[in-house]
């Protein structure tokens, strides 16, 4: 079977979303993925339940004088029936906040009554064990020298979670050390050996933004030997132009420079510190995550670290997705990008990126949705409902979990079907988010806007190529020797090259390469600058784009993805939050270059508004794909009529069914459609929120 042809995407569909892990073994200390919990394969809905114990409603404050009663109902047998009676199949519940064992023993007894419960009722339990807290004022009581395990900042003081700084009893833990992480441990085994949970949920799980970071000794000494384990003497020659690195500090930082100005992080010292501030993060998780798995291989790992927000997640938060979700069933995102269309500004606003995110590495994303909209985009990206909120829930997310159950089997165990591959490169956006992260954004939104299906790529190294049709690299400016060489030969093999802007200009240090690391694929790349004192407003050029035929493959040079309009503001750090999320000036042109790149059908075709959004999954072994359909413009818009769509089928095969399912149609519809080589074409005659096309080969 031809490489290229469609059969061979379809797997590459599949492929990538397993070479997004098995890539990351050759990054500084990543581990290879842990095996995960088998139940959560099957998809899950998990509600609570309140997740805080009582001891912190009462110090925290502010609570209401009927808080005791709240919280009893809150793990009672009374709420857990009634959850289980509307579907909900994972109870949620707290189990431990930071106070010390001594203190929360009470309501871990408590809790590990309710998990019985749950568990009577043939639940499973999902238990809230916080990461990133220390209430000194009981866990010092408890444990003296708990004063030598809390981060300290520069000047010796402790660091705090970042509450409005009420809530300063809160003390970070330090990471890099050993003794804390031996306590954590333990709530670790008391909550799945006594409570029996099935699920932990690691919350608070990132650190504060510079210049909020850890200086304690164990990082300190920490991140020297980090440095002199990761490089040769030579290598630090290069790195620094000294080889002894005994006496480097983490940054430092003075009023006049404030780290949240810093556009562009040249200093190799505050490159390798935020390096170490992810690995160190990565490690406690994997330590945790296999003591976990060596009492119960089926208790599920969940973190919350947020999703990809736009920000600049490694240097604010020391959070690097590809390092963390491997050591993961599932993760959190609190980020507020709830589904909706703005027709204002063209924005369209998701969390689509944080889902893709979540099926590169084979996690569930376990977020609030609170419309219909955001969940039926669940449906749609995560394939499973996971978090459904807290009890009451309304009535609409009862109807979206009896319709997930009632077609569980279209869901369970597909696979993302794209054969675009964005590229979200680590020390482009570590290094320079305005730049590389707002590319990513403009690109990703046309591809969203435009219904075509694409998969994330993280780098470190790049995953193998050759299962996609067309590789995009937006302002991807900090690329290896190594992913130069393997993007040439995917491109002289066949494949499509989108660079845009900067892109290859710059080494994994941010280093100016003399020669464009694209030298011969992208034609016309405008020099770019080494070192700047000052670094200027971000420039984004409208040039045209330039085509190229190189070896069997094609290439698309764009000199610039801009923005569409006036770029708003930057806010401190350089965050593209979701004031950026619409398509750039350039979309039409962006996608008819991807489209000429790709050299082939898209998987998918689909007429329809630009809020208009699509996904594509696969169950081969079941001979059928889904195509999911979400109106974001629902509260405006509430229902799309005659949507034409063209899906590509396997090589060989011809359609034998289409199917419409809905939350307004009580059974599914057979929709009639005409067979093309290699396809099947249909019209979708009306949809509103979320519409479930089923086609059977
Ligand atoms: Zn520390």
């Amino acid at each position: 079977m031809d490489r290229r042809d469609f059969m061979g995407s379809v797997m590459a569909g599949m492929a990538v979303s397993q070479v997004g892990k098995a890539a990351l073994s050759s990054l500084p200390n990543t581990a290879e993925p842990l095996k995960g919990a088998r139940w959560i394969r099957n998809g899950l809905i998990t509600a609570g339940g309140l997740h805080e114990p009582f001891i912190f409603v009462l110090r925290r404050g502010g609570e209401s004088l009927d808080a005791r009663r709240v919280h009893d109902w809150n793990q009672s047998e009374t709420l857990i029936r009634r959850l289980k009676n509307q579907g909900v199949e994972v109870f949620h519940t707290h189990f431990y906040k930071g106070f010390g064992m001594a203190a929360e023993m009470p309501e871990m007894l408590e809790t590990k009554r309710a998990a019985e419960i749950a568990h009577r009722y043939g639940m499973k339990v999902d238990t809230y064990l916080q990461w990133n807290t220390m209430m000194y004022e009981t866990f010092f009581a408890e444990e003296p020298h708990a004063k030598d395990w809390i981060q300290r900042d520069v000047s010796g003081l402790p660091i705090l979670l970042t509450y409005g700084y009420q809530q300063s009893f809160r003390y970070r833990p330090c990471f890099s050390n050993q003794e804390y992480l031996a306590y954590l441990k333990k709530l670790v085994r008391f909550a799945v050996e006594e409570v029996k949970t099935d699920f932990i949920h690691f919350d608070n799980f990132d650190l504060n933004p510079e210049p909020d970071s850890c200086h304690s000794p164990s990082c300190v000494n920490g991140f020297r030997n980090y440095l002199k384990s990761k490089y040769t003497p030579e290598k630090l020659r290069q790195r620094f132009g000294f080889e002894n690195v005994d006496h480097i500090n983490p940054p430092q930082w003075n009023r006049d420079n404030p780290p949240e100005k810093m556009a562009i992080i040249f200093d190799p010292a505050i490159q390798e510190w935020i390096d170490f501030r992810c690995q160190v993060m990565a490690d406690a998780l994997r330590q945790m995550a296999e003591y976990a798995k060596s009492l119960n291989p089926e208790v599920a790992i969940e973190i919350n670290p947020h999703g990809i927000t736009g920000g600049n997640r490694a240097w604010m938060n020391a959070i690097d997705h590809s390092r963390l979700l491997t050591s993961t069933d599932a993760y959190v995102t609190e980020e507020e990008n709830f589904a909706e269309y703005f027709p204002e500004d063209g924005r369209l606003v998701s969390k689509i990126r944080s889902y893709k995110l979540a099926r590169a590495y084979d996690n569930v994303l376990m977020t609030q949705s609170p419309s219909e909209v955001a969940t039926a985009e669940k449906l749609a990206f995560n394939q499973t409902i996971g978090t459904a909120g807290s009890a009451p829930l309304p009535a609409w997310m009862l109807d979206y979990i009896a319709f997930y159950r009632d077609h569980r089997d279209l869901f369970v165990g597909t696979r993302d079907l794209a054969t675009v591959g964005v590229l979200r490169s680590y020390p482009s956006i570590a290094y320079h988010n305005a730049r590389a992260q707002l590319s990513a954004i403009l690109v990703e939104q046309a591809l969203i806007q435009s219904r075509i299906p694409f998969h994330l790529i993280f780098d470190g190294p790049l995953p193998n190529l050759s299962n996609l049709k067309v590789l995009v690299l937006p302002d991807s400016e900090c690329l290896s020797d190594d992913q130069i060489a393997k993007i040439r030969r995917f491109v002289e093999d066949g494949g499509g090259l989108i660079a845009t802007g900067q892109a290859g200009l710059y080494d994994e240090w941010r280093r100016l390469r003399v020669e464009p690391g694209l030298n011969g694929l992208a034609d016309g790349q405008q020099s770019a600058s080494a070192y700047e004192e000052e670094v200027g407003a971000l420039e984004i050029s409208s040039g045209l784009p330039i085509r190229k035929l190189v070896g069997k493959g094609r290439v698309v040079y764009f000199p610039g993805i801009p923005f569409d309009g006036p770029l708003p503001k930057m806010e401190p750090y350089f965050t593209i939050d979701n004031r950026f999320w619409k398509r750039p000036a350039n979309w039409e042109e962006l996608i008819g270059e991807i489209q000429w790149a790709a050299n082939a059908e898209m998987p998918v075709k689909v007429s329809g508004p630009e809020f208009l959004v699509a996904n594509v999954v696969w169950q081969p072994e079941k001979q059928r794909g889904m195509l999911h359909l979400v109106n974001y413009n629902a509260k405006t818009t509430p229902s799309i009529s005659s949507i034409d769509v063209v899906c590509r089928l396997p090589e060989g095969t011809t359609a034998k069914t289409v199917n419409l399912h809905g939350l307004e149609h009580i059974a599914a519809i057979d929709l009639p459609f005409t067979t093309q080589p290699r396809a099947v074409s249909f019209t979708v005659p009306e949809m509103k929120t979320y519409a479930l096309l089923a086609i059977g080969w």
